[in-house]
C-alpha cells in the first residue's frame, strides 16, 4: 500500500512539473530591410556600419495558451526583387509568417493572443489575419493607430482589428496570469509602444524590446530616433527597461538586430 501510495506521489509530482513547465519562446524570420544610412535612428554614419535590419516575428507557447508577437513585413513584400540600386530602403520577405506557422501545423486559430510591439509596417504585417484572436493592445496606441501622416502607419494592414476581439490594456500586463510573459509598457517610439518580458526556464530571461531600440548604437549611445513619437516619453522607457534588465537578470534582444538575429536559432527551434 504503501509502495502504491509512493508510486500515485511520484506520478503527481511529474505530471505537476510538467504542468509548470515554463514558457517557448519561437523566433522567425520576417524579412530584412537594407538601409543607405541610420539616418532616421539619429546614427551618424561613423558610429555604426549597420545597414540592415533583421524583422522578426515570436511565439510564445504556453501551458494556457499561445502567443504571437509581431506580424513581421505586410504580406506584399513576400518573394519580391529587392532593387539594388533603388533609392531609400529595399526589403526582402521570403515566407509569408502564417506560411510559417502553418509549417508547424499552426492555424491562425490556434493562437490565442496577438500582441504588437506598436503598428509600423514591419510589425503588424499579418494583423489581418489575426483578427479571430484575442489582441492585446495599449489603449495608447489604438487612440492613435487610424491619425494620418505617419509614414511608417499603413492603416490598411490592421483595419482588420475594428472588428477583431480587443482587450485594451493600459500599461503592463501579466499575459498568462502567472509573471512568466509579460508585456512591459514603453511607450515613445509609438504612442502605446510596448516590449515583451518572457522568463524562460533554461535560457533565462529576455526581453524583447521591440522598437525601444532599433541597433545597438541606438542603445550604448541613448539616441532616440528622429521619427519617434516622443522622445522623452523613449527616455523614460529606455530607463524602465534598465531597471526591469537589472531587477530580472534579464538579457535584452534588440529586434531589428540583424547580427545577433544571426545567431538566433529559428523556428520550428525554440528557446525554453
Ligand atoms: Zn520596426
Amino acid at each position: 500500500m504503501g509502495i502504491v501510495i509512493k508510486c500515485l506521489a511520484a506520478s503527481f509530482l511529474l505530471l505537476s512539473f510538467h504542468a509548470v513547465a515554463g514558457p517557448q519562446l519561437y523566433v522567425f524570420d520576417c524579412g530584412t530591410a537594407r538601409l543607405e544610412n541610420l539616418d532616421m535612428f539619429n546614427i551618424k554614419p561613423e558610429e555604426s556600419d549597420v545597414r540592415e535590419l533583421f524583422i522578426p516575428c515570436y511565439l510564445i507557447r504556453h501551458d494556457n495558451g499561445i502567443l504571437l508577437w509581431d506580424g513581421g513585413l505586410p504580406k506584399e513584400v513576400v518573394g519580391t526583387k529587392p532593387d539594388e540600386n533603388a533609392p531609400g530602403p529595399t526589403m526582402r520577405y521570403d515566407r509569408w509568417i502564417i506560411d510559417q506557422l502553418a509549417d508547424m501545423d499552426l492555424a491562425p486559430a490556434d493562437i490565442t493572443f496577438a500582441a504588437y510591439s506598436h503598428l509600423h509596417f514591419d510589425h503588424a504585417g499579418a494583423a489581418n489575419d489575426l483578427v479571430a484572436n484575442t489582441v492585446l493592445m495599449q489603449q495608447a496606441e489604438w487612440d492613435k493607430a487610424f491619425d494620418e501622416g505617419h509614414e511608417f502607419v499603413d492603416p490598411r494592414l490592421f483595419a482588420g482589428l475594428k472588428t477583431a476581439k480587443l482587450q485594451l490594456i493600459e500599461g503592463d500586463f501579466d499575459v498568462f496570469g502567472d509573471g512568466s510573459v509579460r508585456l512591459i509598457y514603453t511607450p515613445g517610439h509609438t504612442p502605446g509602444h510596448q516590449s515583451l518580458l518572457v522568463m524562460l526556464e533554461n535560457t533565462g530571461p529576455v526581453v524583447l524590446s521591440g522598437d525601444l531600440y532599433h541597433t545597438r548604437a541606438n542603445r550604448t549611445l541613448r539616441r532616440v530616433p528622429t521619427f519617434n513619437y516622443n522622445a522623452e516619453q523613449t527616455l523614460v522607457s529606455m530607463d524602465k527597461i534598465d531597471k526591469l534588465l537589472a531587477d530580472t537578470g534579464a538579457t535584452l534582444w534588440i529586434g531589428h538586430d540583424k547580427e545577433l538575429a544571426d545567431t538566433l536559432k529559428k523556428a520550428p527551434a525554440y528557446y525554453d
